[in-house]
């Protein structure tokens, strides 16, 4: 109710009695009674008080009245996660289904064993620049404040408040849109503009199509042409929505883009629904919860390092005599790959060796097909440190 109906009220409910109460009486009164709710509700207020006392690097962000507005937490395990494995992040906002009424921005990162590890949380009282801005400059002061090399790539989803304050606070990151959100968004138009099942189903072939095509050559004529196939609202709804950030998302311009292959963030859903079940569940104290995280997150640092020592120890079976002297020293996940590569490399004609345009190495890492063939040619092997950044064990 506005102050000016609840006086109103309060002389209506009471006409025989002398109301003393003014209007700035009543916005007093309201402001304090909204703060002692915030005091007696506001379980992030406690969440902090124990985060302060743990492994986490936190910052908070308050407002004019004192109240909390934003947590951001990052735990020093994750930390040195990211020491070795600075490369890509992943970005994502899990939304308002918890008990705080607030959205919780999701930080991730991905070993080179194609792990993914969770590397800060951050509650965020509103999806606006500002907040957006302030979680961006915590997670760039973990970056600064423990040496560590910025992302060559960062991954949303298309949350433009987002983007803008990635793209400041992080300029010589590449931003990169997350093409399973793409894909979920267009499906969720086509529902209302195509309005006939097949032609959906055929339309996302075609679409996936589009965006595997390797050349920008004819890009957007390729993209008019498939837009305009579905009518009028479609075609309006692609060219508006999509096709201004087509760098974004198209192999055309991502495949020379250090991304080791991530284009989606949908590796995230299920550490979204383990923190939702954890972090969020009603029934922890705030202190049972970090513990719960802590546990989490140790329990993933365990695994991550189990399984480099165990790569340090065990040869990969079926890898080219070529390979060899990566054992111990790359992840298995990119020797596998590198060994794709070399059986297509067998299969190069002498014409085809020559057709290399670099992308492959650049976009994974790995030693493409041209170059192995290559070095096959001159009888040479394939050294570790320079080749295969995107698979080193550190
Ligand atoms: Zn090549």
């Amino acid at each position: 109710m506005k102050p000016s109906a609840i006086l109103d009220a309060l002389k209506k409910t009471r006409p025989n009695e002398t109301i003393l109460a003014t209007i700035s009486t009543i916005y007093t009164a309201r402001k304090k009674a909204h703060h002692q709710m915030l005091q007696g509700i506001s379980p992030i207020v406690h969440l902090n008080k124990t985060l302060s006392s743990s492994d986490f690097t936190t910052t908070t962000k308050v407002n004019d009245d004192g109240e909390l507005e934003g947590l951001f937490f990052c735990h020093a395990l994750s930390i040195n996660l990211l020491k070795s494995y600075h490369y890509v992040l992943l970005l994502d906002c899990t939304y308002k289904t918890n008990k705080y009424k607030m959205p919780l921005l999701h930080i991730a990162g991905i070993t080179g064993a194609n792990k993914t590890f969770s590397l800060a949380f951050c509650f965020i009282a509103q999806e606006t620049k500002p907040f957006y801005d302030w979680a961006l400059d915590s997670l760039l002061t973990i970056f600064t404040s423990n040496n560590i090399p910025q992302p060559d790539v960062f991954l949303t989803n298309q949350e433009q408040a987002l983007i803008n304050s990635v793209t400041s606070a992080f300029p010589n990151s590449t931003h990169l849109l997350c093409t399973w959100h793409i894909q979920k968004n267009i499906v969720t138009n086509a529902t209302k503009l195509i309005k006939n099942k097949a032609k959906e189903g055929e339309m996302i072939s075609a679409w996936n199509e589009l965006i595997r095509r390797p050349s920008q050559f004819n890009f957007h004529d390729k993209f008019q042409t498939f837009a305009s196939k579905y009518g009028a609202k479609f075609e309006e709804y692609m060219h508006s929505t999509w096709l201004p950030v087509a760098e974004k998302y198209s192999n055309a311009w991502t495949k020379s883009i250090p991304h080791f292959e991530n284009c989606t963030t949908s590796r995230m859903e299920s550490a979204h629904s383990f923190i939702k079940s954890q972090l969020l569940g009603p029934n922890y104290s705030f202190t049972a919860v970090i513990k719960i995280i802590t546990n989490a997150l140790e329990a993933q640092l365990h695994e991550i390092s189990a399984h480099y020592h165990q790569q340090k120890i065990n040869s990969l079976k079926y890898i080219g005599k070529i390979l060899h002297n990566c054992h111990g020293q790359i992840t298995h996940f990119a020797l596998r790959k590198a060994q794709n590569n070399l059986v297509l490399a067998s299969h190069l004609t002498a014409a085809e060796r020559d057709e290399c345009n670099g992308c492959h190495h650049t976009r994974t890492g790995i030693p493409c097909k041209h170059r192995l063939a290559e070095l096959i040619n001159r009888g040479e092997t394939a050294s570790q440190r320079n080749s295969m950044s995107s698979g080193i064990l550190r």
